[in-house]
């Protein structure tokens, strides 16, 4: 505020100068306003289970459980309450690393079938026991589909968020489709499902770090919130793009284009 007075007080200089201030001054308090917001959500999202894992260990510790059983469902709790802080800790420094430029691709030359192939064995039993259905196709032309040039733990990583939200936000008796075909100079891998939906007002928040649109379901379906931020990173350290397509109460559509890979261009390849 006293910068801000200041600044009224001496006027505009012809050079509008004062203005390009004026404006570098908001600018800051913009991006001071969101790292204290990042702070803070950063502060809420550790928070929580640590307070369960406190929680269930004072209640071990006082003698609260009443059997071996009740011991074990505390300890199960505490377990996983750790694993939560865990991943949440990995993905926070994911994305500090994405934002710096600073995370290293380990890129080589990726079979599209056989990725996608991974990642559907892996979420077919997650699928089946919520009782959604689940598609998985890879549509090929001729030779096969061409390959792609990337990070095959970071293109895992990009479905798996991605497959993970399908899961979470489609209900029982829903169905699940991971598909990838080519388009152009770009292969495509589409994730689509016919769960809740989101709101077009919101869609181009989703991809924030923390961005939630029911922010009263994040502890129940147990997202960190970070999932699409490095979806998002990662396809764009690819050389990717994301875009999506969703309608409330239909479902959702996620597609990730990542740039075909010719093996003469290799060279050519920011790494
Ligand atoms: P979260 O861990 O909360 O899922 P994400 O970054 O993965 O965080 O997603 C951000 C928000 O976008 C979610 O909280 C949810 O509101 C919305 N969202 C993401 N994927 C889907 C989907 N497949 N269907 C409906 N909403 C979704």
């Amino acid at each position: 505020i006293a910068v801000r007075a200041s600044l009224m007080k001496t006027g505009g200089g012809e050079d509008g100068s004062t203005v390009a201030l004026f404006q570098d001054v908001t600018e800051k308090r913009k991006l001071e306003q969101l790292r204290r917001e990042f702070l803070a959500s950063v502060s809420h999202e550790l928070r929580t289970p640590l307070s369960f894992i406190q929680g269930y260990a004072e209640a071990i510790l006082d003698g609260l459980a009443q059997d071996e059983k009740e011991q074990r469902e505390y300890i199960s709790i505490i377990w996983e309450e750790a694993g939560r802080l865990r991943r949440l800790v990995e993905d926070l420094l994911d994305l500090s690393k994405l934002a710096a430029g600073q995370l290293n691709l380990d890129r080589e030359e990726i079979e599209v079938k056989d990725l996608l192939r991974r990642v559907a064995r892996k979420f077919q039993g997650i699928f089946a026991e919520r009782g959604i259905k689940f598609e998985f196709e890879v549509k090929e032309e001729g030779k096969g589909l061409p390959h792609v040039y990337g990070d095959a733990g970071r293109l895992e990583q990009i479905l798996v968020n991605l497959l993970d939200n399908a899961a979470r936000y489609t209900p029982a008796g829903g169905k699940v489709s991971l598909k990838a075909r080519q388009e152009g100079e770009e292969i495509v891998f589409i994730v689509q499902d016919t769960g809740q939906g989101i709101p077009a007002e919101e869609l181009p928040y989703i991809w924030e770090r923390f961005y939630r649109v029911d922010k009263s379901r994040s502890r129940k379906d147990g997202g960190s919130g970070l999932g699409l931020a490095i979806v998002r990173h990662l396809v764009e350290a690819h050389g990717g793009r994301v875009n999506v397509v969703s309608t409330p109460g239909q479902g959702s559509t996620f597609q990730v284009y990542l740039p075909i890979y010719h093996p003469q261009a290799k060279a050519l390849c920011r790494i």
